[in-house]
């Protein structure tokens, strides 16, 4: 069959790379994709969010399966769209979707299906809830323990961790009343501040069948030691030994299984990647937030580990029948995933900087550069983003995984290249 994958990012790369792979897949098409995935696959140049379009391409090249990357498309419909013109396709639909597009609408889910998560209160009025701070914390000074959030999609910035009285009104102030995530402030959260050391653990579910992944973690500050502004993510490793087999089994037991059964039960059944971000709190795992799609860029390590045939997996999924297949077989070796990225970012940066050094990386063994904001400029490939490749390697050990990461990592230069140093020094932590 055909496949298409819509995105453009480092996990989509990984995505077409894994499809190509697979002996039933005759064509990759990735739409709009990077330098990346014109290599390894075909790209489309229509938007992930022009489903007509998109509908249409499947419908002319014979695609069977559709696998859709990121959060936007899944939020506005995509599966809905292509369901109704009678196209296969791997995702949750727009209203299932809502478990990441609405964090008000994720939290009460958690909360009916009993699932552990932070204590938290929804408001309309950006005065009630700066109301509702005031009078819960009256004193000068004390520790304001809350995080503020926005209900909708921002990007992944629409989350303010507070410390103080003054931070939470601020934040309140810029989501509800500046409104600077737009309609993604229409509701805001505020959540009771839990402690802990965070870590992510993905299912594939049809609804019904939870087939959990190897846990993976991911480093969302800039800079090494977990300093500076939060980013999209700056390298993953999988699998992290903050999840031990223990622990996997009480966020089955605790949080999938309750919430697909939750799913189900309120005629939203979820179908596609469940991501689960948790707080290891000295309570138990509690989930932070969920996502409806692969973590980027711990989907890189991950599917670098599969063995398994991923076509036949998302395939199986999307036609509702998991528990057909046999489950995956994953290598025992760790990976470990680097992210090179442009000067400036999370901040402003400039793109259109010439890459070299791709090819010296290319020829090390066990490694494989995932490209995320990239693309072609004639022959040459230039950046084309903030998060630019995800250079990732599997190795014996993690260190043996890391090291073989960052010997490629200096194969490959542009003008402001940079990189955490310190991916996967967590695991070391944890013997
Ligand atoms: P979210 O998008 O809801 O996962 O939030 C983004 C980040 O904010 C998380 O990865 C955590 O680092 C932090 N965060 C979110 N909720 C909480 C919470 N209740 N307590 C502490 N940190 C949180």
């Amino acid at each position: 069959m055909n496949v298409l994958v819509l995105g453009s990012g480092g996990r989509e790369h990984a995505l077409a790379w894994k499809l190509s792979q697979s002996s039933r897949v005759r064509n990759v098409f990735v739409a709009p994709g990077n330098a990346g995935t014109q290599i390894d696959a075909e790209n489309i140049a229509i938007d992930e969010t022009d489903f007509a379009a998109l509908a249409d391409f499947a419908k002319r090249n014979d695609v069977g399966l559709t696998v859709v990357g990121p959060e936007a498309p899944l939020v506005a419909g995509a599966v809905d769209y292509f369901r109704e013109r009678g196209l296969k396709i791997f995702g949750p639909n727009r209203v299932a979707a809502q478990l990441e597009g609405s964090k008000a609408f994720c939290k009460q889910t958690l909360r009916s299906a009993d699932v552990p998560t932070a204590d938290y209160r929804v408001f309309r009025e950006p005065d009630a809830a700066a109301r509702y701070i005031k009078d819960r914390f009256p004193h000068e000074g004390e520790d304001v323990p809350v995080v503020i959030k926005a209900d909708g999609l921002a990007a992944g910035k629409g989350v303010t961790v507070c410390n103080t009285a003054e931070e939470a009104l601020e934040a309140i102030d810029q989501i509800g009343r500046l409104r600077v995530f737009g309609d993604a402030g229409a509701q805001i959260i505020i959540e009771e501040r839990l402690d802990g050391e965070e870590a992510s653990v993905l299912a594939i579910t049809d609804g019904k069948t939870i087939l959990t992944l190897p846990p993976a973690q991911d480093h969302k500050p800039a800079y090494d030691d977990d300093q500076g502004p939060n980013t999209g993510g700056m390298g993953a490793y999988s699998p992290t030994p903050l999840v031990t087999p223990q622990v996997m089994a009480m966020v089955e037991e605790k949080v999938l299984v309750p919430t697909v059964h939750g799913m189900k039960r309120a005629r939203n059944p979820f179908q596609g990647v469940l991501y689960a971000g948790l707080m290891m709190t000295n309570q138990g795992p509690k989930v932070l937030e969920y996502n409806v799609r692969f973590g980027d860029p711990e989907c890189q390590p991950i599917l670098m580990r599969l063995k398994s045939d991923l076509a036949d997996i998302l395939e199986a999924c999307a036609e509702g029948r998991l528990d057909s297949i046999d489950p995956p077989e994953w290598d025992t070796r760790p990976a470990v995933c680097v992210v090179m990225a442009s000067e400036g970012y999370p901040g402003s940066y400039e793109k259109g900087k010439t890459i070299r050094g791709l090819d010296e990386a290319a020829k090390l063994e066990d490694v494989k550069v995932f490209h995320a904001g990239t693309k072609f400029n004639g022959d040459q490939i230039v950046t084309n983003g903030g998060r630019v490749l995800g250079v990732t390697a599997i190795g014996e050990t993690i260190s043996a995984a890391k090291l073989k990461a960052y010997t490629a990592v200096k194969c490959i230069r542009w003008d402001g290249a940079w990189c955490r140093k310190d991916i996967s020094d967590k695991a070391l932590r944890h013997p």
